[in-house]
């Protein structure tokens, strides 16, 4: 069940790197999630422990909901001070991205990633990497980033360095990028590598409590005034949506992560399989797609908003207004008109 047998070269290629290497950077994506926020986490803490001057440079901040996890002390955001400072990678022989398939990913900072002269590794289950690396792990086959940097460290001499920790911060990738094991966790592995990861010591009614149930109460409020006025449901096409205004985001005092999880409120409507959020952001409306089974909503952002991701939760931006951006997904999606209505799951 494990793909990690395929990397057998790359592995040992990777080790070799990693004991030459001093100072190794880490980087998620920009907005990371609980995946990307938690592998490159665990991979900072097991090099930390290898000895290794390891950090992490995320491109923006991460959400409120993760400021308690082991480790965040070696991970610095990128602030208006720092986001310009062409500095930021200059001490590093080693650059690890995790969690995503393209440069363009990385934003603010994927220019001085692409331009730096250290050895280069992606860590990543999104389909389609693009070739910016020296060295590339990347396997759909995987929950999560998580799950597929445990299997690196697992199989590498890092394995003796794994502790309560970094199963931790491994087990917040996992949890996350399945939604509690409700979706995209059928693979038996994905229960092997939990099942380690308790061995480890990790606390997972603990994890869940501190991700899950960590909202201010002007997140619940918002949530509220979102399923009572925001939510639209398209019964016939199976589809439902939410938008959210700039002025919501200001009345209901917006901290970034609040949003998160609201895309899936529709698919908990009997019947609906297909679900989108918009939300208007200062310069751009971002937008985000979820599905049930094999409506391939990766496909459907790339295809009208030049976004990307996997089969059931991908991603994109407009730069159109909120109005014309829902308009062009609701047009969109007389495109699949005879697929969602004769949708089975
Ligand atoms: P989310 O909706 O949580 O932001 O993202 C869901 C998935 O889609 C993630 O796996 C993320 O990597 C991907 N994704 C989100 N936004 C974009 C985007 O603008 N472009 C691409 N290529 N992928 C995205
Ligand atoms: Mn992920």
């Amino acid at each position: 069940m494990s793909k990690i047998s395929k990397y057998s070269k790359e592995l040992k290629v990777f080790e070799a790197k990693v004991q030459e290497a001093e100072n190794i950077i880490i980087v998620p994506h920009y907005n990371p999630d609980g995946d990307a926020i938690g592998s490159a986490l665990a991979l900072c803490l097991v090099l930390r422990n290898a000895g290794k001057n390891a950090n992490v440079i995320s491109p923006t901040q991460y959400p409120s909901f993760l400021f308690w996890m082991p480790g965040r002390k070696n991970l610095t955001s990128l602030g208006k001070k720092t986001e310009s400072n062409p500095d930021i990678f200059k001490n590093a022989d080693m650059l690890i991205g995790v969690d995503f398939n393209a440069l363009s990913r990385i934003k603010n900072v994927a220019e001085r990633f692409n331009n730096s002269d250290a050895y280069k590794v992606l860590i990543d289950h999104h389909p389609h990497p693009e070739n910016f690396t020296d060295l590339l792990f990347s396997e759909t086959d995987y929950c999560s980033t998580a799950g597929l940097l445990f299997e690196i460290i697992e199989n590498t001499y890092l394995k003796q360095y794994l502790d309560k920790d970094i199963a931790t911060c491994l087990y917040v990738g996992i949890m996350t990028d399945t939604g509690c094991f409700s979706f995209n966790s059928s693979n038996p592995n994905t229960f092997r590598i939990v099942s380690e990861l308790l061995k480890l010591g990790i606390e997972k009614d603990i994890i869940y409590d501190r991700v899950y149930n960590s909202f201010s109460q002007e997140r619940m409020l918002f949530m509220g005034h979102v399923m009572l006025n925001r939510m639209v449901i398209i019964p016939e096409l199976k589809t439902g949506y939410i938008y959210i205004t700039a002025k919501d985001r200001k009345e209901f005092k917006e901290k970034f992560g609040d949003t998160e999880n609201f895309v899936n409120f529709p698919l908990s409507v009997k019947g609906v399989i297909f679900s989108a959020i918009f939300i208007e952001r200062d310069n751009f409306v971002k937008i985000s797609l979820r599905s049930k089974g094999s409506f391939p909503v990766n496909e459907f952002s790339a295809k009208y908003f030049n976004g990307g991701g996997h089969i059931n939760a991908a991603g994109g931006e407009s730069h159109k207004s909120l109005q014309e951006t829902i308009e062009k997904f609701v047009e969109s999606l007389q495109d699949y008109k005879t697929i969602l209505k004769n949708y089975n799951y």
